[in-house]
């Protein structure tokens, strides 16, 4: 059965490139990075050049980039490194209802630890407003934390407006750019963020191996504690094979990002106008306007979103819902719940995630399977 991958946002195949130096890097490196030796000191300068290309395709500098191990521990490290360097009592950190888990889960945690934490709501399209992140805004607001592309229904927030509120009252401002970075544009002088967590695998790099960008200056506490790496940031020997993999992927972001953003928003206003077409019953979520590319989600009334995903899956082809299922039992989208979508389209929801290598002939098949699949799904339920 020929497959059709459309669950980008939940992981991308690396690309031939990135496979190629990973390879190299573990086959030819042998050294570790803070050994004084000519093989450390060669796999040091892989490392650095890795960090510029993940430096320019940001615009920061080199040494304002931390390698982790992913988008999760960059927004714990970003979190609670920030929240424990200005821990007082009483103070305020702010973040939305949308946030991924790996943002969500660490307020939680650090209100048990005695944070106050604010979460704003968001509108219909799941966007976040400015005004209210104004009015929530307190003096004893130590950190701001809102994500610049939901990873769910691919709605933009309004980052920049809002880092440029927080700096102007003196409050640290993070984002969780993990779904926007490879898929538009990302600069962090544009959104005058402090902070910001990226991830290899979501833009054709390797699973493992993420980056934190941090402004100079900012004030944060280390939450991983051994040797010296990263400037005293993030102890622990450095994933160099993954690494060097994340600075190639950053390269053909920078290269192809346009073309990339294109070519799936293509497929995905054709995914889009076919499902409006040929089925009944079917609502967009997310933004219009404020979106990313690539991202789809769209709900079909009467049809529990776990159905169309397994029957999807039986004819060969990806997707993924909102919901998290965990011991039997389907737990609704916190994103689509903020969004107030209804009971009704809040298990009802597919995402369909396009990457740079699918076609529309994978895009006509797939409305082609769905116009049979969702009426055979609602008459059983
Ligand atoms: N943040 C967002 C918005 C995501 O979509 C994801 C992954 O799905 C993460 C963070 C976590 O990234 P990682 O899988 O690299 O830990």
């Amino acid at each position: 059965m020929d497959r059709i991958y459309l669950d980008h946002n939940a992981t991308t195949p690396a690309a031939a490139e990135v496979i190629e130096a990973v390879a190299q890097c573990l086959r030819e490196e042998i050294g570790n990075p803070s050994s004084i030796h000519y093989f450390g000191q060669r796999a040091k300068r892989r490392l650095e050049e890795a960090r510029e290309e993940v430096a320019a395709l940001l615009g920061a500098e080199a040494k304002e980039i931390i390698f982790v191990s992913g988008g999760t521990e960059a927004n714990n490290l970003a979190v609670k490194g920030v929240a424990e360097a200005l821990a007082k009592p009483g103070r305020r950190l702010l973040t939305t209802a949308i946030e991924h888990h790996a943002v969500l889960h660490t307020f939680a945690a650090l209100e048990k630890r005695g944070f106050a934490v604010t979460r704003l709501p968001v509108d219909h399209s799941g966007r976040a407003s400015v005004e209210a992140l104004a009015a929530a805004l307190k003096p004893e607001t130590a950190l701001v934390s809102v994500m610049l592309a939901n990873n769910e229904v691919g709605t933009l927030e309004p980052v920049a407006e809002m880092a440029a509120l927080c700096r102007e009252r003196g409050v640290v401002f993070h984002t969780d750019a993990v779904q926007a970075v490879g898929k538009i544009p990302v600069e962090v002088e544009k959104l005058g963020v402090d902070l910001l967590s990226l991830s290899g695998h979501k833009f054709y790099g390797p699973r493992g191996v993420g980056a934190l960008y941090m402004r100079k200056g900012v004030s944060y506490q280390p939450q991983m504690h051994g040797g010296r790496q990263e400037r005293n940031r993030r102890a622990g020997t450095e994933n160099l094979p993954g690494i060097v993999g994340l600075g190639v992927a950053a390269q053909l972001a920078r290269r192809h990002l346009a073309d990339w953003a294109e070519h799936t928003e293509k497929l995905r206003r054709r995914l889009e106008e076919g499902l409006l077409r040929r089925i009944e019953d079917v609502k967009i979520f997310g933004h219009p306007e404020f979106r990313l590319p690539n991202t789809l989600c769209a709900g079909f009334g009467g049809a529990e979103g776990e159905s169309l995903l397994m029957n999807l899956d039986l004819k060969g082809v990806a997707v993924s819902t909102g919901s998290a299922c965990s011991s039997g039992t389907v737990e609704p989208s916190h994103v689509l719940r903020a969004m107030g979508v209804g009971p009704e389209y809040e298990r009802a929801a597919l995402r369909f995630s396009m990457g740079k290598d699918n076609t529309e002939a994978e895009i006509d098949r797939v409305l082609e399977l769905l116009s049979d699949i969702v009426p055979r799904v609602r008459s059983f339920q």
